[in-house]
């Protein structure tokens, strides 16, 4: 049968009627590669369903939570429990002081843990508080950096604001703005530069240690140990967006894998198991200036709520008991890779393949990227034919370049040897473009 959206279509076409752009999250809409975006029906394990009956191998995973799988037994299983005990208390539960013992457990700069509904929350009450901390007022944050989309990061954010090419969105008042410093990422000299400047005005740098949102970009060697450095130089505080390679590069995130102990960290995606959440946390003696502990106000009508802290548990303890199960995601996306290498290759296409664990990303550039600008000179337009031609043949990338993907530990040595002979037939279409 010929690959169909006509039930997407129509199906979209009414969203657009009731609501803005037809989704509820911009990149969902397939603005950046063109197209319908299937509508989903369903999911389990590595495969997506759509109402057309389309089925896909998923590399996006909800980008990035469904790091079990989707439907996973033993998490549905709980949240079934869960849910006979009633979905929302407002009062204090024995499973949020149990996920915060878990993430510590994992993430030892987390002596102290807030949880709330998800990453941009959890940004933004970082930043709060860490102004709060230091009484200063300026932030720096990367290019290509993606947290969120409250006022202060939606700064040369990456991700959909990446692909819509919308970097800085109308409605963020000049005053907000104003307070956020944008350096390229993997430049130390050009960090210090920025606080040769204006250091003692820097309440904190903001990072996503290992950048999932600009595509996939890796640290350069002895750069976050550089910006730790600088960082303590000039008492600002050093922030880890890790929402997204939290629990995900490997189980104590990004600051486990490099080394590097941040001041606060915020997490999202993995540690909700696929519900909303967010966290954040870091030392006792910053944390603690959060309300009720002190005069820091933030707080949430749903924050811990006992059906997202059922879903992460469940989750964390699983990847935490699973013998190798990190080495094994490593590995399987590693063979993704070195497949999908060999096929571009046979092409003649040179093109730059970034991996770390279960994240990975191919750029359609044959230069290094290492921060925003270089993404951007990846051939976008080469991009959407290979992310197109794959989708119909069943394997679901996230719709941009400048997105990363997701393995799970569901995704099987069948589901990589159909991903790796489908990029066969899509490259062949690429080198037609
Ligand atoms: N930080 C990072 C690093 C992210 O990747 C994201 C979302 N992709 C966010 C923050 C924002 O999280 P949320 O979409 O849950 O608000």
């Amino acid at each position: 049968m010929a690959f169909s959206l006509e039930k997407s279509a129509r199906a979209f076409a009414e969203a657009k009627e009731y609501i803005p752009g037809g989704v509820n999250s911009p990149v969902r809409s397939f603005r950046g590669v063109g197209g319908t975006p299937p509508f989903i029906a369903g999911a389990a394990g590595s495969r997506l369903y759509d109402i057309d009956g389309n089925e896909y191998i998923d590399y996006v995973g909800s980008w990035g939570p469904m790091i079990l799988g989707h439907a996973h037994p033993a998490v549905t299983e709980a949240l079934r429990d869960a849910l006979m005990r009633g979905t929302s208390y407002g009062a204090p539960t024995l499973l949020e002081t149990e996920l915060a013992k878990m993430i510590r457990q994992a993430v030892p700069s987390m002596e102290l843990v807030r949880m709330v509904n998800s990453g941009t929350e959890a940004t933004m009450s970082a930043l709060r508080l860490a102004r709060a901390y230091t009484k200063r007022n300026k932030i720096v944050k990367f290019a290509g950096c993606y947290h969120g989309h409250h006022d202060s990061l939606l700064v040369k954010a990456g991700s959909g604001a990446t692909t819509l090419g919308v970097p800085d969105s109308p409605g963020v008042p000049e005053s907000i703005a104003g307070n956020t410093i944008t350096v390229a990422y993997n430049d130390v000299e050009g960090l210090e530069q920025v606080f040769r400047q204006t250091g003692e005005d820097i309440a904190a740098v903001i990072i996503e240690p290992v950048p999932g949102n600009m595509g996939l970009i890796l640290p350069r060697e002895g750069y976050l140990a550089a910006v730790r450095r600088i960082t303590q130089e000039y008492g600002a505080l050093l922030i880890f967006d890790e929402v997204m390679s939290g629990f995900r590069v490997a189980y104590g995130g990004a600051q486990a894998y490099y080394k590097i102990t941040p001041d606060l960290t915020t997490l999202g995606k993995v540690i909700g198991g696929g519900l909303p959440v967010g966290a954040y946390g870091g030392r006792r003696d910053i944390m603690e200036l959060i309300a009720p502990a002190g005069p820091v106000y933030q707080a949430g009508t749903l924050s811990g709520n006992p059906l997202a802290m059922t879903a992460g548990l469940t989750t964390l303890k699983i990847l935490a008991e699973t013998p190798d199960m990190y080495q094994k995601l490593t590995e399987k996306t590693q063979t993704l890779c070195a497949g999908l290498k060999a096929q571009a290759e046979k092409f003649g296409f040179n093109l730059q393949f970034h991996q770390i664990g279960s994240m990975f990303c191919l750029f359609f550039s044959d230069k290094p990227v290492y921060d925003y600008d270089s993404a951007k000179q990846s051939d976008v337009g080469a991009f959407n034919t290979f992310f197109h031609a794959m989708l119909e043949q069943g394997v679901y990338l996230a719709p941009s370049q400048f997105e990363a993907a997701f393995m799970s530990a569901a995704h099987s040595d069948d589901d990589i040897a159909a991903t790796i002979a489908a990029s066969a037939r899509a490259f062949a279409k690429v080198e037609e473009y």
